[in-house]
């Protein structure tokens, strides 16, 4: 029996020597290599700068922060994306309003426009499964006199950028391109996950990518940043080290969102190979997959590969045609009693008993209802090897013959 397990981290001997590195550099904290991957991240991104945390969630709740977001105000959020999205939002004391999405898995440019009220503050959209937003039509939306006239700014931060704030949720989408720029320089903020399971991984991290216009100082907004994710201290125990330098403020108090050098040696690694190697693989896997499944009347394969957009190719979805969600779970039992591994991206989070007890319905989002039903999501790793797609894709195809058969 096979046994493909859904998206294994690449760890080889380059990833291990650098993190063994830093182990011996008597540095294991936020330090050089956090400085130096923040460096490369803002080059790939092309966006103006970047600071590294300790997760994507954190990135996201820190700008939620920082833009003053609270009891009050409200937050577009689509319905289909991981809960993390929209956990930020509760925690900051807002509202979630969630809108739906299309049939390529991204939020509703018409919907958002429905959901714009004088409270809404920020828009957080999502590039599920790394592919991107049409940030121009939603940047222009937010930029429109008639959109503008509605925002009703009540902190200076808010006031100075006069609109609302465009969040946008990376974590599928490093190195996703739209018009001929990555994600990270396509919006206000952005924010990238390297969770274990992401394309480009440091086991937990992530980066908010600054790219404010002015009269925002994105170099001025990362030192106060820094600041806020580090308790409100003036130095970080790094700059400390220095001779004499043991005198620290404290201007507010901060959180603890800190990357380590140590997941800042493994992303050092993984950015260097990123595109030529990481991303060049997955496609690869996304063409396999497209070419295989394309023969077969029920797939409705993923768009990854437009004249504008290019995914990041994050995660395979794999939607069938005209089956009930329960037909969907059969596929899966079959599938997962081979050894292959699967998985759904995502349930949407209405239907998840938190924001269901809120009042949340997903009636309300219909199509979220129907790409979830009919969704699997197909292993995509770097490590994942021909000869193992061919056995994800038979397995697949017989699983979901029988289902249809029945
Ligand atoms: C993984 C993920 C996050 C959160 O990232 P963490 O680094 O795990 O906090 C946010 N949004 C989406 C869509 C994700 O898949």
């Amino acid at each position: 029996m096979p046994n493909i397990p859904f998206s294994p981290p690449r760890i080889d001997q380059k990833i291990i020597d650098e993190v063994v590195d830093t182990l011996k550099s008597g540095w294991i904290t936020t330090g050089p290599k956090v400085k130096r991957f923040e460096e490369e991240l803002t080059r790939y991104g092309g966006h103006k700068s970047t600071l590294c945390v300790n997760s994507g969630s954190g990135g996201l709740e820190l700008m939620l922060r920082w833009f003053g977001i609270g009891k009050g105000d409200e937050v577009i959020v689509p319905a289909y994306t991981y809960t993390a999205t929209a956990n930020v939002v509760v925690h900051c004391g807002a509202k979630v309003v969630f809108v739906d999405v299309d049939a390529d898995f991204n939020i509703r440019l018409d919907e958002i426009k429905k959901a714009i009220t004088d409270k809404t503050k920020v828009i957080i959209p999502v590039d599920l499964a790394g592919f991107p937003c049409d940030y121009e039509a939603i940047n222009n939306l937010v930029a429109s006199s008639a959109i503008k006239q509605y925002f009703t700014p009540t902190t200076e931060v808010q006031k100075k950028l006069g609109r609302i704030l465009i969040l946008s949720d990376a974590a599928h989408s490093v190195g996703a391109v739209y018009k001929g720029h990555h994600t990270g320089s396509l919006t206000d903020l952005t924010v990238y996950s390297f969770h274990a399971v992401k394309n480009l991984t440091t086991a937990e991290g992530g980066a908010v990518c600054l790219n404010l216009p002015a009269p925002f100082n994105n170099s001025v907004l990362y030192q106060e940043l820094k600041i806020k994710a580090l308790h409100g201290q003036s130095k970080d125990a790094f700059s400390k080290l220095k001779p004499g330098a043991w005198k620290y403020d404290v201007t507010e108090p901060g959180y603890k969102l800190n990357m380590t050098d140590i997941a800042a040696a493994m992303g050092l690694v993984e950015l260097a190979r990123y595109d030529d190697d990481m991303l060049k693989r997955r496609k690869e896997i996304f063409r396999l997959y497209t070419s295989a499944f394309s023969k077969y009347e029920w797939a409705q394969l993923p768009t990854f590969e437009t004249k504008e957009k290019r995914s990041s190719f994050h995660v395979f979805l794999l939607r069938i045609r005209d089956i009930s969600e329960e037909q969907r779970d059969q596929i899966i039992h079959h599938i997962s009693e081979t050894g292959v591994s699967v998985n759904v991206h995502f349930i949407p989070i209405p239907m998840l008993s938190f924001y269901r007890n809120l009042g949340y319905d997903i009636d309300k989002y219909p199509v979220s209802r129907d790409n979830f039903n009919r969704v699997i999501s197909l292993p995509v790793y770097y490590d994942l090897t021909d000869n193992q797609v061919s056995i994800v894709i038979d397995t697949v195809i017989a699983a979901v013959e029988r289902v249809l058969e029945t």
